[in-house]
């Protein structure tokens, strides 16, 4: 990692000011108020989604469905995603992008689903996005491996990079469902709409949805925009930034809450 801390700031196009305002007292954002807001619009356990593989009746020696899912460790965790065919994007995909990072995370950051690279690669926010996320967290002085897990609401790429289907997000919800209960992560940050609409199953849009603390199964999650959006809207990464360091202080809060920072 060759740049300086400002150079990041520099490259992301955030001014210094940024920095600055971490240190004040985090008065104005609206911590409390917006979680009871959204406690009282998202239920306290996620409401059961229609899985696809256990509603088709037929198929008796398909691969093992999802019932499982929740008694699975990490390893077998990732071999069910490796060889899974529970949707229709499994036709196309190359390989199935699991995730990448440190298994005890402080910081658990969710995207949509693999491009081009993340097929190619097999690991997640590898192209022109990804470099822009790594910035940003190298921005937070963290690095990607470091406290840090990065996975998608779908784990094979759409083909086409088209936005996955509602059905299909469904399908892949246990797997995210499963890796959020092991990784057990002090904040989930979700990257854009599709994975708001993924762990929230939310549909309002991003604006209104930013600067608030939602919660996850008792994990504090923050909303931001997603890098590929940043990358068309350069102007908004300032946004982006402003909601890193809100949830930086969630997670500071959650991490010691009798402690004012
Ligand atoms: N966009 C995503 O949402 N996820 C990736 O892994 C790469 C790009
Ligand atoms: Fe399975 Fe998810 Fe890939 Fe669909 S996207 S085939 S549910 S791993």
């Amino acid at each position: 990692m060759s740049l300086s801390r400002e150079q990041m700031l520099v490259e992301m196009g955030i001014s210094p000011i940024w920095v600055l305002r971490e240190s004040e007292p985090p008065v104005a954002e609206p911590v409390a108020a917006p979680l009871a807001v959204a406690a009282a619009e998202q239920p306290a356990s996620a409401p059961p989604l229609p899985q696809p593989v256990a509603a088709q009746p037929a198929a008796p020696a398909a691969a093992p469905g999802m019932a499982d899912i929740d008694a699975l460790d990490w390893p077998e965790l990732a071999k069910r995603v490796a060889a899974c065919q529970a949707c229709p994007l499994c036709q196309q995909r190359k390989q199935a992008v699991f995730g990448v990072g440190d298994l005890h995370p402080d910081w658990l950051f969710i995207g949509e689903g693999p491009g081009a690279d993340e097929d190619a690669q097999g690991e997640p926010f590898v192209g022109q996005a990804g470099k822009l996320l790594d910035n940003m967290l190298a921005a937070l002085d963290i690095a990607r491996g470091n406290k840090v897990y990065i996975g998608n609401a779908v784990k094979c790429r759409p083909p086409g990079n088209r936005t996955p289907e509602a059905s299909e997000l469904a399908a892949c919800r246990p797997y995210l469902e499963r890796q959020i209960a092991l990784l057990k992560p002090k904040i989930i940050v979700l990257l854009g709409k599709v994975a708001v609409h993924s762990v929230l199953n939310d549909d309002k849009s991003l604006a209104s949805l930013r600067g608030k603390r939602f919660e996850y199964a008792g994990i504090p999650v923050v909303v931001t925009y997603h890098p590929a959006y940043l990358l068309r809207n350069l102007p908004d990464k300032a946004k982006a930034w402003e909601d890193l360091l809100f949830a930086r202080r969630v997670l500071r809060e959650a991490a010691s809450p009798e402690l004012p920072f």
